[in-house]
């Protein structure tokens, strides 16, 4: 992935004063998936290029970030580390924050100055190549693109969709960066990250001056928040908004994501069943665990799973060693698979299975059933799986993938509850079925949980 962004005119070296990166020296910035290198192919007086370079580790992309539950959002084979995407954005801010900014230590009136300035994104995925006229050129870009044969020996099939994309103009560096960090993922809009309620606080931030006067704005917010309908007409609102935005409650636009609404959620359960004991099954790196361990209505609390390596990072991240007495030993933290039958998972109100299921082959499922229904019996099982009619909403996601590489399957609504409902009939429990998260009126919400309670 490679940005250039050239100066021409007189003592153009100075461009490295207003990027604050210095001709003379190449600089290397770690990213959380592989590396952003900055260094100028040419210097001189009246024509000085610095050139962003990403190296974007493919392994790690489809592995997830270290640390995290989530897993990888990719396949192990994709365009990601070629493909100017939302990592180039994220590099921009990273790596050209303060000239972002239109701050400049040494060179503020240069700052100020409109500059004759060309910006060479390469590899940006354009299906339509009109777009790229109809979205920059209102900006006051010159815009010319180089486009490639999908395969040189046979041109019968057809152009490339990715271009190398020329924008040139007599324009404030700070508007240039700012139009890139905006731009750049309305074309390529397989987001490395979750879009949440904080990115139209940046999309506005970023397109203060400019994107509110756009003929494509509507374009640019529904492609810069992967068309999460509820998010882009906020911004829509707020940008059609004849006032500044006041400082009102920045607070309550930060919503919790998902991972956080379900785990509350699912204590919520636990905690309304009237449990004083709950285990939680397939714990993960521990972030349910943790909140167990705060409330003081349950007097003894479980973790197992069958990795080692996460019961590991929940030791780590749980702090066993700095808990209180009375808070280990209220816990037990052990090495399990759910689809064997295992004492220590009995005597517990309440059982937890917090987006394991579909970790399980199926045909391991009737074994994992017997075991929690048939064996531990538990007052309460929570059970939550992702609702896989609603990846439909997730952009970034190939059609018919599943959200997580170790998925063996995802459930529609009605497949959770015929499932849900078969293992009522066979174990003695009732079951009532929720939806959690933002929730899509055709897909329903993302996650989907069963509340089961044993007849009596
Ligand atoms: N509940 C946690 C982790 C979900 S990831 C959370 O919500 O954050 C799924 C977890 O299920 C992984 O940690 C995996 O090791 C565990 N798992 C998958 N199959 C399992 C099995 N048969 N027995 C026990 N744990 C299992």
């Amino acid at each position: 992935m490679l940005l250039t962004i050239t100066y021409t005119g007189e003592h153009t070296q100075e461009l490295g004063y207003l990027l604050h990166k210095n001709p003379a020296r190449p600089q290397e910035f770690p990213l959380s998936y592989g590396k952003a290198y900055v260094f100028y192919p040419e210097v001189t007086d009246q024509r000085t290029t610095c050139a962003l370079l990403l190296d974007i580790d493919p392994i790690d992309l489809a592995r997830g970030k270290a640390g995290s539950t989530e897993g990888g959002l990719f396949d192990y084979v994709n365009d990601r580390p070629y493909v100017s995407s939302s990592f180039m954005s994220t590099a921009i801010s990273r790596v050209f924050g303060t000239a972002m900014s239109g701050r400049s230590k040494e060179r503020q009136a240069l700052a100020d100055t409109p500059l004759p300035l060309t910006a060479k994104i390469h590899m940006l995925a354009a299906p339509n190549k009109n777009m790229l006229a109809e979205i920059f050129e209102p900006l006051g870009y010159a815009t010319s693109i180089e486009t490639y044969p999908n395969d040189d020996k046979f041109p019968a099939w057809g152009e490339s969709k990715y271009v190398t994309l020329t924008l040139s103009a007599t324009v404030l560096l700070k508007d240039l960066l700012n139009h890139l960090y905006v731009l750049i993922p309305v074309f390529d809009t397989q987001k490395h990250y979750y879009v949440s309620a904080e990115e139209i606080e940046k999309l506005l931030s970023h397109g203060e001056g400019w994107l509110k006067e756009h003929p494509r704005r509507e374009y640019i917010a529904g492609r810069y928040l992967n068309r999460r309908r509820g998010y882009v007409n906020q911004a829509l609102a707020r940008l059609s908004e004849d006032e500044p935005e006041s400082e009102q409650e920045p607070e309550a636009e930060k919503k919790p994501n998902l991972n956080q609404t379900r785990l509350q959620a699912v204590l919520d359960e636990a905690l309304a069943c009237g449990a004083k004991s709950v285990i939680d099954m397939g714990c993960g790196e521990g972030n349910l665990t943790r909140l167990l361990l705060k409330e003081k209505q349950l007097t003894k609390v479980a973790a197992t799973d069958v990795s080692f390596s996460s019961l590991e990072r929940a030791k780590e991240k749980l702090k066993i060693d700095r808990l209180h007495e009375t808070v280990q030993e209220k816990l037990s933290l052990f090495q399990s698979s759910l689809t064997y039958r295992d004492k220590r998972f009995e005597g517990y109100d309440c059982a937890c299975v917090v987006e394991v299921v579909e970790h399980m082959d199926p045909p391991r499922l009737e074994a994992f059933a017997r075991v929690l229904f048939g064996f531990s019996k538990p007052g309460t099982v929570v059970l939550t799986t992702p609702n896989i009619e609603y990846n439909v909403n997730y952009e970034h996601m190939r059609e018919n993938a599943l959200r997580h590489g170790d998925h063996r399957f995802e459930w529609t609504r009605a497949q959770f509850k015929a499932w849900a409902e078969s293992i009522c009939g066979r174990y003695g429990y009732s079951v009532i079925t929720k939806e959690i998260g933002e929730n899509d009126e055709a897909t329903g919400a993302p996650t989907q949980m069963g509340v089961f309670t044993l007849c009596v």
